[in-house]
């Protein structure tokens, strides 16, 4: 079986931030019956850049050369004794979509990572979290193969090695390998995870039960007060990581600015707040032409219309040398960045 292959195909649908660019060739893996051919194609030519549903992509070329999308779909419950609920999902399907149909099943763990838009693939690649709670909490293991040499391998959770958005699929020696499904750990019984205020608030005024659905209603409605609808108005949701620097740093910029928030991030090591960073170095609504940072939320760099990828990345790249002059601390950029 042969994959769907397209020749010079508009992006701007398939990235979050609308930006304008096209691939020369477009391969698209629908059935896990095509990957012997779709490593050949692989092989063929310049490798392949790997597109989920490109809410963490910047396109910041015109052009990019090969792209590799990823349809396979499919959800199950692989395993289920009393309370412990293995649930596996193809790659290829909607993340957000995943999280409902879990809370349909009645399965608790998912409901804080409710609406982060993309696809079940790329959860692990950033180790997507929110609200508290973070992907590899509620992973068992994933399946992939590898583009080169047809590898094929089951991660556990050790050996994708997680961090604050961050995984072993970031690291050069790892890039080369394409994720076909992910295995989750689920409970029927719930645990609720409340450390966010904003959720316990929620739950308090609406006067419901904390149930997993509950805490997934507050959790979107949450989502959709704060972040622009990239729909509506291109981003790809928080541009920068929240830095992490050790005590001595925290202690010097708190001289000049006792009101820095920060949250302890292990071995006396400490987590600024990016959004913070950014708002006081005055880029809060800024506008270069198309590409702008939101008026609401300081993290998220946005497309008003026909901004380019280099012209977001020019302003992100603006942003993070005033930050570093203006703070000392150096912003490191969240999505993937195509150049
Ligand atoms: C409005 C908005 C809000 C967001 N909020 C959050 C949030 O709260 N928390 C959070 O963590 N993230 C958030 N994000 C970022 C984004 O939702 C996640 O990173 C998501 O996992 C991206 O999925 P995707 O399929 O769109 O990834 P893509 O942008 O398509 O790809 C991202 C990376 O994953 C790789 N990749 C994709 N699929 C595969 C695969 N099958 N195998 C191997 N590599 C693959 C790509 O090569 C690329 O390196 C937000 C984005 C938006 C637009």
């Amino acid at each position: 079986m042969q994959p769907t292959i397209e020749s010079d195909v508009p992006l701007a649908g398939f990235n979050s931030f609308g930006v304008a660019a096209v691939a020369g060739q477009l391969a698209t893996l629908g059935d896990e019956r095509e990957i012997p051919a779709l490593l050949d194609w692989c092989r063929s030519d310049h490798p392949a850049h790997v597109l989920g549903a490109g809410c963490n992509t910047l396109l910041a070329t015109g052009r990019v050369e090969r792209i590799l999308r990823v349809a396979l779909a499919g959800r199950r419950i692989v395993a289920g004794d009393g309370e412990r609920v293995l649930v596996e999902a193809a790659a290829g399907e909607d993340w957000p979509a995943l999280v409902e149909w879990t809370l349909a099943q009645g399965l608790c763990g998912l409901e804080n990572l409710s609406l982060i838009p993309g696809s079940v693939g790329a959860a692990p690649i950033q180790n997507i979290g929110a609200y508290g709670v973070e992907l590899a909490e509620r992973f068992d293991s994933l399946e992939a193969v590898r583009l080169d040499t047809g590898e094929r391998r089951r991660f556990s959770r050790a050996d994708c090695r997680f961090g604050y958005r961050d995984s072993v699929f970031k690291s050069p020696d790892h890039r080369g390998w394409l994720i076909l499904s992910l295995r989750l750990a689920l409970s029927r019984r719930f645990e609720a995870r409340l450390d966010y205020g904003d959720i316990r608030r929620m739950l308090a005024d609406t006067g419901e039960p904390p149930t997993a659905r509950a805490v997934a209603d507050a959790v979107i409605a949450l989502r959709r007060a704060r972040l622009p609808d990239p729909a509506i108005l291109g981003n790809a949701g928080s541009f920068f990581k929240n830095p992490i620097v050790d005590g001595a740093t925290r202690e010097r910029l708190r001289e000049r600015h006792p009101d820095l928030p920060t949250w302890p991030a292990g071995e006396g090591r400490v987590k600024l707040p990016a959004a913070w960073l950014i708002e006081r170095a005055g880029w809060k609504g800024h506008r270069d032409g198309d590409a702008g940072v939101h008026d609401r939320h300081a993290l998220v760099l946005v497309n008003h219309g026909h901004a380019s990828g280099t012209e977001l990345l020019a302003l992100a790249n603006r942003i993070r040398e005033s930050v570093l002059e203006r703070f000392g601390v150096r912003l490191e950029p969240e999505p993937v960045i195509l150049r």
